[in-house]
């Protein structure tokens, strides 16, 4: 499977220079996109890792396609947890902002 480009890419273009078979391409918006048919995973080049991952800035810019229906869903379960163990009081800004609604709700039923 070929490396594809996701939402987290910050269009730096770093990847751009280094893909050894040119296979990535700017697309419209600006948005970078890997042709499938020319990404060959770095493989028979001189390089032992694929080069887009290597060079991204962003630690998901550049990922292997998942090959299958279970490596795409942990895929993106790992996408998503990722996000929110960056924001680590999501949950905790959640529920303040959820309680807070809900005791104004009982205030005007009560009231
Ligand atoms: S894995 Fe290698 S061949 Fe494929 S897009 Fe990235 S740099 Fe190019
Ligand atoms: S190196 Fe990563 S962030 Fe930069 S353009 Fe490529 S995919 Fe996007």
């Amino acid at each position: 499977m070929a490396y594809q480009i996701t939402s987290q890419c910050i269009s730096c273009k770093l990847c751009l220079s280094v893909c050894p078979n040119n296979a990535i391409l700017v697309v419209e918006d600006g948005k970078r996109w890997i042709d499938p048919d020319l990404c060959t995973n770095c493989a028979g080049t001189i390089h032992t890792v694929p080069q887009c991952q290597a060079v991204c800035p962003t630690r998901d810019g550049c990922v292997k396609e998942p090959s299958d229906y279970w490596e795409r869903w942990f895929a993106y379960y790992n996408q998503v947890k990722a996000k929110l163990t960056k924001k680590q009081d999501y949950w905790e800004r959640w529920f303040t902002c959820y309680s807070q609604i809900y005791a104004e709700q009982l205030q005007k039923t009560s009231g």
